[in-house]
């Protein structure tokens, strides 16, 4: 069954959390290469000066000569910008530090929180799903993610002040919500670097299903050393070792993202 809503454009998530190093890169390449190598179309979108997702795609962020900067600026199509993942089956709209001189420059641009949204306009037929990598703030790059997409992926450590910095982000997204993108419809949270040797752990990831209901995704990612070391090879986990445990669970996630979206 085709993802893709009545009007033929692709579903949009953004894979965000104001917290850094929790784990949105990771789940954002992996859930791109296990969508893909499972058939879907897929467009991954790097938000992020970092440009992790970039290099975690196996795309040489040094040697761009554009990026969704110029994207974001209205200086180039996603078309014109877009690279194939050599490793995994999708395509990477990729970024640099470039990108960190968007958030200034797009504050004196009209529609400044829908750029990226209206540049999707134009590619939403190619694809069944388009993810975008947030970075670790709520910013103009960030709202442009929010702005563009119908869900909210939020990865999530089960520590005790993960839970603190949560109530924020959900307030965040609902007044994103609110005042600027209806169409973003739900918030799903995921549970990654999870360690069930931890009693803490367990109790927090017990704590957000108390809390957050069917909003919790049903698969947990575990710690995986592959999934750390995959990057450094260019590849995502999910294609640099198929058999590990931490690719084992992002194709599980992927396959449960599906199922939730033809639910919908
Ligand atoms: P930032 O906020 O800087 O963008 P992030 O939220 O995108 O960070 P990642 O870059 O995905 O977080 O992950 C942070 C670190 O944790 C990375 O070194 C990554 O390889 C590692 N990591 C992420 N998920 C796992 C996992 N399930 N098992 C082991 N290591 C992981
Ligand atoms: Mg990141």
């Amino acid at each position: 069954m085709s993802t893709t809503n009545q009007t033929g454009q692709a579903r949009t998530f953004v894979v965000a959390n104001q917290k850094g190093g929790v784990g949105k890169t990771t789940t954002a390449v992996n859930l791109a290469a296990a969508l893909g190598l499972s058939g879907q179309r897929i467009l991954l979108i790097d938000l992020d000066p970092q440009g992790n997702a970039t290099m975690g795609s196996g795309v040489d962020k040094r040697v761009l000569d554009r990026s969704v900067y110029q994207v974001l600026l209205g200086l180039a199509s996603i078309a014109d910008v877009r690279r194939r993942c050599p490793g995994a089956p999708y395509d990477v709209l990729p970024a640099n530090r470039e990108l960190a001189g968007a958030e200034v420059e797009l504050v004196g641009l009209e529609n400044r929180e829908y750029r990226l949204r209206d540049a999707l306009v134009a590619v939403g037929r190619e694809y069944d799903i388009v993810l975008i990598d947030c970075p670790p703030s709520l910013s103009m790059l960030t709202l442009n993610g929010l702005c563009s997409a119908q869900g909210a992926l939020i990865p999530m450590q089960c520590e005790y002040f993960a839970l603190e910095g949560l109530s924020d982000l959900v307030n965040s997204i609902r007044k994103v919500q609110a005042n600027f993108n209806p169409d973003l419809q739900w918030i799903g949270l995921l549970r990654v670097m999870f360690d069930s040797r931890t009693t803490l752990q367990q109790q927090v990831a017990q704590q957000l299903e108390t809390h957050f209901g069917d909003k919790v995704f049903r698969t947990v990612i575990p710690r995986n050393v592959r999934l750390a070391e995959a990057p450094s090879y260019g590849e995502p986990g999910v294609s640099f070792d198929p058999a590990s445990r931490g690719a084992k669970a992002y194709r599980e996630f992927a396959a449960e993202l599906l199922e939730r979206l033809d639910a919908l």
